[in-house]
């Protein structure tokens, strides 16, 4: 239902949201207009539907720290959980730094991770969950393929670009093979059947393992 329908739905609010000082918004037309458009293209591109979004304009920094119970860097102005979007007021985010386009894409960006939560959880390993968002938001990072193999042999160690990795072989994992199967290994990671085992979900949709794939795209 769309249109006049209640746009939000505020079930399943995080505990921690009452230390926020944010707006809810309800209707604001450019963001009631993107997140309806934005819905409408991810419905069709995943394959199923997610409710709208409930959109938390934060007031302040100060918020996500408190939220976060840490201080997070300058560029993270935003998260996406409980079915809701956190996003710092696009005001503020233009002091910091942050353009119109860019606080659009982060929107977008934030609202496809709703999709991967509702399909798969936080089971898929991070540069997939990065990797989809980071590419249906058309935010593109200058990575090199010796990037993407330092970040698969060694994730964890710092200075990693998840993003711009989780961008790569997202990208190239569509063109290679395409679109169908990269969603079926995201609901594959969902699937209790294997344990949140990527390299099982991997081989069950492609039909062959993850290293021999990570060979073809010469990574
Ligand atoms: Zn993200």
């Amino acid at each position: 239902m769309v249109g006049t329908a209640p746009f939000f739905y505020t079930d399943d609010v995080p505990e921690r949201l009452p230390i926020i000082r944010g707006r809810v918004v309800a209707g604001e037309s450019t963001l009631r207009r993107l997140v309806m458009t934005t819905k409408r293209r991810y419905d069709r591109w995943f394959g199923v539907t997610v409710p709208l979004p409930t959109i938390i304009l934060l007031q302040d920094r100060h918020s996500i720290t408190a939220y976060w119970g840490r201080r997070l860097p300058m560029w993270s102005v935003a998260w996406a959980e409980h079915g809701s979007i956190f996003i710092l007021d696009r005001t503020l985010a233009r002091a910091g730094g942050i353009s119109p386009e860019r606080w659009t894409a982060i929107v977008r960006h934030e609202h496809a991770h709703l999709y991967l939560q509702a399909m798969s959880g936080q089971n898929p390993p991070k540069w997939l969950r990065e990797g989809i968002p980071c590419t249906l938001a058309r935010q593109s990072y200058r990575v090199t393929p010796n990037d993407v193999r330092r970040y698969l042999d060694r994730p964890e160690a710092p200075g990693q670009n998840v993003h711009g990795v989780g961008w790569w072989l997202v990208t190239r994992l569509i063109r290679r093979w395409d679109r169908t199967r990269l969603i079926r290994l995201v609901q594959a990671c969902g699937d209790e059947a294997f344990g949140a085992d990527f390299r099982s979900a991997f081989r069950s949709v492609y039909g062959s393992s993850w290293s021999t794939a990570r060979r073809r795209l010469g990574v």
